[in-house]
């Protein structure tokens, strides 16, 4: 059985609103006894807020088979520096995942590791004091690396811009979690023992989801209900398994 990876963001709702043939289609899948994962590079928004905004499209889904790059990079925070002191830049939903797994958070004294998530009110001194902080010695990790965000008016800065900006003065190259790093979908087959070979992820960015999904090396799907044009996807080197217009139009996998 294929087990199904969506993006939220423009491939199950545009805002709060559904996309009908995305709901269709994953409603369809959970009748058949597969339920599919959801992954999302919005590092803001706790798991219950996910499934909250899930819920108000019509599509229920357990909080386990929600991955927001907050919660997986607490998970990997977790497993790969557990016994760390770590510092936060971000909103809600990365303070709140790390402290899920047990991770000691602290404005305080040196620490191991410097996550950044996106903040909203980030200013120069907050800035300044990241830098100074991973030069005194702390791993830095973004939970993405988006460098914009598409809004009604123009893009404005993602979380990408202000890792690299901190990497960039301190001569570091961060280590990131959300999509196109593919650590998130390696972290649902291992919770969910599913091999790469069944794995199928679905996405509306190119540059994130479908080369998250190249990345891991397993199929991919691009629809055209968000980000990235199918003209823009055909003329990259590196192709995803399948180009559709929306879920209606893919071949039973
Ligand atoms: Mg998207």
């Amino acid at each position: 059985m294929k087990r199904f990876c969506f993006d939220l963001d423009g491939t199950v709702y545009r805002g709060k609103t559904g996309i009908p043939t995305a709901v269709t289609f994953i409603k369809a899948l959970q009748a058949e006894g597969n339920e599919p994962f959801y992954v999302t590079n919005n590092s803001s928004k706790t798991r219950e807020q996910l499934q909250q905004a899930l819920h108000a499209i019509g599509v229920d889904v357990p909080v386990s088979n929600i991955y927001s790059s907050a919660l997986s990079t607490a998970k990997y925070v977790a497993k790969h520096y557990s016994e760390a002191k770590v510092r936060v830049i971000g909103a809600d939903g990365i303070r709140a995942a790390l402290e899920g797994e047990g991770i000691m958070v602290t404005d305080e004294g040196e620490v191991d590791v410097l996550v950044m998530g996106i903040d909203r009110t980030i200013d120069y001194k907050r800035l300044a004091e990241a830098c100074l902080t991973v030069q005194r010695g702390a791993k830095l990790i973004g939970t993405n690396e988006d460098i914009r965000f598409p809004t009604e008016d123009g893009f404005v800065p993602g979380n990408g811009s202000f890792v690299r900006m901190v990497a960039n003065v301190c001569g570091v190259e961060p280590l990131f979690i959300g999509k196109p790093s593919p650590v998130m979908l390696e972290m649902i087959a291992e919770e969910h023992d599913i091999t790469r070979h069944d794995f199928v992820m679905v996405g509306d960015n190119y540059d994130t989801d479908i080369l998250c999904g190249i990345n891991y090396g397993c199929i991919t799907v691009h629809v055209a209900t968000g980000v990235t044009a199918p003209e823009v996807v055909k003329s990259m080197p590196a192709q995803p398994t399948y180009i559709v217009e929306d879920l209606t139009k893919l071949p039973r996998l």
